[in-house]
């Protein structure tokens, strides 16, 4: 069966701007019925790392919060802290990067709350009925929340091809305990003869799981926990994951994680994609690169397989841009995932999450129609 999946361009003009269309979508996707007067409605989304811009701009939260207040509901922001070292290791870094980037009180109008609790570990486990995992750890602050919107950013993933709904839920309301079962089968590689010794990679791995044998970098599997940083940090691109059926496995956990973040949520969950500098990697990275695609605008639905599928599909659609890291694909109907991280199936999470029944790919996309002509 299809899911309704709602969406507003990215245009914008005098009659109408962004917020007013964004608060006429969630009025359309059905907030109202999701949130019931008196509901603690935790809106999560991502802070952004520090360096990074991609992430979504706190007014646009703003709005998210000031309609769910209008129905009656009490909104705070919610995140969780990484698995990886850096900015957002735990909820007192992580709080200070998210006001740093502007997701103060003042600006959103609700309350931060950390998901998971000081340092990650605030969690409880629930029961999934999934293919890989029997039970996942979710942050204990989603489990208690009355009603979820999900307010992500929909980017290129370089180890899930994209990031949106479902990877926003299943490792974005995770505890740390959850991250690391999710990426723990993911030990990357070194192409020795790439290696040039430099040792960012030793310095940048928290785990102590790369040492040096003859002077080239070696990684350990064991204490490996997958978290991808070495990858990025090695600028001779000497570091690669064994993608292939790796990360297929991580995006079926992810799923399997995501049916776990909705727990005790029937009916009472809302996603909202903004499909808008849609940039080539993770925003846990501090760098923002330049978007590939023109923005595709913001969607709402109550499905978040739908309405990542709409998203990928509007996406491909497009036609890509040049000068960015897209290197091939560029053409309408081109695959823009493929054409940013080739060796990614990313369409496995979709497949998976329909599979376990965390939603539907077909869906039937509604075009909020424009307030006139305005430009
Ligand atoms: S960062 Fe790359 S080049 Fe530097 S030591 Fe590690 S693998 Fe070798
Ligand atoms: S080796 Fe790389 S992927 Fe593994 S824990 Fe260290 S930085 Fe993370």
């Amino acid at each position: 069966m299809s899911s309704k999946v709602y969406r507003a361009d990215a245009r914008a003009g005098y009659r109408e701007n962004l917020f007013d269309k964004l608060s006429r979508l969630l009025s359309e996707g059905n907030l109202g019925k999701t949130v019931q007067r008196g509901d603690l409605v935790a809106v999560k989304t991502h802070f952004g790392e520090k360096g990074g811009h991609a992430y979504i701009r706190p007014t646009f939260l703003r709005r998210v919060v000031d309609e769910i207040k209008a129905v009656g509901g009490k909104p705070f922001l919610t995140d969780s802290c990484t698995l990886y070292p850096g900015e957002r290791k735990e909820s007192v870094s992580a709080l200070a990067c998210a006001v740093e980037n502007g997701f103060a009180f003042a600006v959103a109008g609700a309350p931060l709350i950390m998901c998971d609790g000081l340092r990650g570990h605030s969690a409880r486990r629930v029961e999934v009925p999934g293919e890989v995992l029997n039970s996942v750890d979710i942050g204990l602050e989603v489990l208690e929340a009355n009603t979820l919107v999900v307010v992500s950013h929909f980017k290129c993933h370089e180890l899930t091809g994209f990031g949106g709904a479902i990877k926003n839920l299943g490792m974005g309301c995770s505890s740390r305990t959850g991250k690391m079962e999710q990426h723990g089968n993911v030990a990357p590689t070194v192409k020795t003869e790439r290696c040039t010794s430099c040792g960012a990679c030793i310095r940048v791995c928290a785990h102590d799981a790369i040492t040096s044998e003859k002077g080239k970098a070696v990684i350990l599997p064991d204490a490996c926990v997958g978290c991808a940083r070495c990858i990025t940090i090695c600028q001779d691109r000497a570091i690669l994951i064994n993608w292939g059926s790796e990360s297929a496995l991580v995006m079926k956990k992810m799923a399997e994680y995501a049916l776990g973040a909705l727990y005790g949520k029937k009916g009472k969950a809302l996603f909202v994609n903004f499909v808008t500098q849609v940039s080539p990697s993770c925003d846990c990275y501090g760098h923002s690169d330049s978007p590939i695609v023109p923005d595709q605008g913001i969607l709402v639905s109550t499905d978040p397989v739908a309405i990542d599928q709409a998203s990928a599909d509007l996406v491909n659609r497009a036609v890509g841009l040049p000068q960015t890291a897209l290197a091939n694909g560029h053409e309408e109907g081109g695959d823009k995932f493929r054409g940013v991280h080739p060796d990614i199936d990313w369409q496995v999470c979709l497949e998976h999450g329909e599979k376990i029944g965390l939603g539907s790919r077909s869906y039937d996309l509604i075009e909020l129609q424009p307030k006139g002509k305005n430009w």
